[in-house]
């Protein structure tokens, strides 16, 4: 585990008390956000997302949990799984409606969920973004396929994650199979420019409260185009360009996240994003970066605490 300082001086507030929505306190983001917030002498509790309940329809909104009322929080750290989106924002919205400062608002991690809406957000103030497409019809297919300029192609499932459902067709007959396969499950998908230069790395910009804290570089294993830890990547700390840099703070700003993991590729044109995420993980890039991510995320919550701006913002 990266080193968290020992206690410093808490924001005028004084002590916090800060809620972690997680499924599992075990993991190891979970773990080490709960130990960054306990070194500098804040409370700190996990909240299995799925079993809070909630009376939405009062004057006075409250969040129970386990029999207990959860209404004297000054902070909550949104960690929701792709999988419990729906139930996880509607956590998160109620938070909001009590008042506490949310790190990620709920409008901004709903908004990171849906791929095309971001991409739509990034592409329109003029983030770079590999070429990509999307269509309903099959019948559409071969020409979006020319649309976003022939084979090789990656195609991708939108609900997928950690390298799941992105497969890489070589050639235009393979990529219409594919597509038909996944159009005849229908699964959501776009189709985008394959950018070989990357050589199957890809750089994540870890930022918090507009500043890259941390930055790696994930490689794919021999013979894979996908550089997800998850399929057997390897990651090293990485130095960004400032078009990097600038890149994935103002991505994550456009997202209007405090807290993003900036996905980028390298390409011959420059950075291109593929992904802006907005609960990401802390131990592959605390591991090899050393970097205290989980502290600076701390950090943020007393500074807007200082500040006195624990209000709600979206
Ligand atoms: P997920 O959200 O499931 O991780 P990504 O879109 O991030 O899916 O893709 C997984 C990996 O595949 C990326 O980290 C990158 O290494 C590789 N990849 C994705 N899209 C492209 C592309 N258009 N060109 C080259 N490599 C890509």
């Amino acid at each position: 585990m990266a080193k968290t300082p020992k206690a410093k001086p808490v924001g005028k507030k004084g002590p916090l008390k800060i809620a972690i929505l997680s499924r599992n306190g075990k993991l190891y983001s979970t773990a080490r956000l709960k130990e960054a917030a306990e070194a500098r002498g804040h409370e700190v509790k996990v909240i299995d997302t799925l079993r809070c309940y909630m009376n939405i329809a009062t004057d006075r909104p409250t969040i129970h949990y386990r029999g207990q009322n959860l209404d004297d929080f000054d902070a909550v750290i949104p960690r929701i799984g792709a999988s419990i989106t729906h139930y996880g924002l509607a956590v998160l919205r109620q938070f909001e409606m009590m008042g506490v400062l949310a790190v990620n608002g709920s409008v901004a991690v709903n908004r990171s969920r849906d791929k095309l809406r971001s991409m739509q957000l990034l592409s329109r103030r003029g983030i770079g973004l590999p070429v990509t497409g999307f269509a309903h019809s099959p019948d559409d297919i071969p020409d979006l396929l020319k649309m976003v300029g022939g084979a090789p192609l990656v195609i991708k499932l939108l609900e997928g994650t950690q390298g799941l459902g992105v497969v890489l067709a070589d050639t235009r007959k393979a990529a219409e199979s594919i597509i038909e396969a996944f159009i005849s499950i229908e699964a959501n998908i776009m189709v985008q420019e394959f950018i070989k230069e990357a050589e199957g790395a890809d750089i994540r910009c870890f930022v918090v409260d507009g500043q890259v804290v941390a930055s790696m570089r994930r490689q794919a294993p021999e013979g894979e185009f996908r550089s997800n830890l998850h399929r057997g990547g390897s990651a090293h700390s990485v130095k960004l360009t400032p078009a990097e840099r600038n890149t994935a703070l103002r991505a994550a700003r456009i997202m209007g996240l405090n807290v993003a993991g900036v996905d980028i590729l390298r390409s011959s044109n420059g950075p291109v994003v593929l992904e802006v995420n907005s609960s990401p993980g802390l131990k592959g890039i605390e591991k090899c970066t050393n970097a205290d991510v989980a502290g600076a995320i701390i950090d943020f919550i007393e500074k807007k605490a200082a500040s006195g701006r624990t209000k709600a913002e979206e």
